[in-house]
């Protein structure tokens, strides 16, 4: 009987044995198992450097779209500033486009300017006399046949004075613009001089009218076409009497900047700063 209650405790005991070691078992399986799918600390991380990247990128790339946007609409802005109908470009080198109409102003004594010019202009104008100035318009809009009559007319004279017809074309071309290359036919420009003296001569630039029109013609939007040290760049030596209407805002930048025509709407093409 003892033995029998013996043998029956070592059984049990082995029983308990068995379940425990198969309990101990299933769990390190099962441990195994979870901690395999945890990823280790090193790979989380290296996930998190990996998005970081892409954030970067992504901003990198925004910043590149943006400056693309930026850098077009800029273009796109420029191209609409250099078609302005007061941008027009005319010199030895940019001849008036062939279709080119303008609506004209008359001024009396034969003169006329572009009509969405006179405003500004009779402001000028009537400022200047203000100041007890008195301003003479002696040149303005040129038709093209007068131009072509100034041009002639002067290839004429150059031939009396005895030179052959070849050399009194290319002498009178450094007097008169050819047809189609003078400003005076866009509508947009005026010789004015002083009533005390109505040259076209250098001497122009020490008058009252002058002195005045040069420092404030820009406030109405006219600038001084051809300055002394730009004729290389306008093809026109220095006419201290010849202004050029082509708005206020755009008159005050050529002021301020000290930059002729030509060097204002190259600023605006593509591929300038
Ligand atoms: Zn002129």
């Amino acid at each position: 009987m003892n033995n029998n209650f013996q043998k029956d405790r070592k059984d049990r005991k082995k029983r308990l044995r068995l379940h425990c070691g198969i309990v101990l078992f299933g769990l390190t399986i099962m441990l195994g198992a979870t901690l395999s799918h945890v990823p280790a600390k090193q790979s989380n991380e290296s996930h998190e450097i990996k998005s970081d990247y892409k954030v970067k990128d992504k901003k990198a790339e925004t910043a590149k779209n943006n400056e693309a946007k930026k850098k077009a609409e800029t273009a796109e802005a420029n191209a609409a500033v250099l078609s302005m109908w007061n941008h027009v470009l005319v010199n030895p080198w940019n001849k008036l486009p062939e279709n080119f109409t303008v609506d004209l102003q008359q001024l009396g004594d034969g003169q006329a300017i572009d009509k969405r010019a006179y405003p500004d202009l009779q402001a000028m104008m009537d400022d200047a006399r203000a100041q007890g100035l008195s301003p003479v318009i002696c040149s303005s809009y040129r038709a093209p046949e007068k131009q072509e009559y100034l041009f002639d007319d002067k290839i004429k004279r150059c031939e009396e004075q005895g030179y052959s017809k070849e050399e009194a074309e290319k002498v009178a071309a450094t007097w008169v613009a050819l047809p189609g290359t003078s400003e005076h036919q866009t509508g947009l420009a005026l010789d004015i001089v002083s009533s005390n003296n109505q040259t076209l001569e250098k001497e122009q630039e020490d008058t009252p009218e002058q002195q005045w029109l040069i420092n404030n013609s820009y406030k109405y939007g006219f600038i001084l076409r051809y300055p002394s040290e730009k004729s290389n760049i306008t093809g026109i030596s220095y006419e201290p009497w010849h202004y050029r209407y082509v708005g206020r805002e755009t008159a005050k930048i050529i002021h301020d900047s000290g930059i002729c025509l030509e060097e204002y709407l190259d600023s605006l093409k593509p591929g300038t700063k």
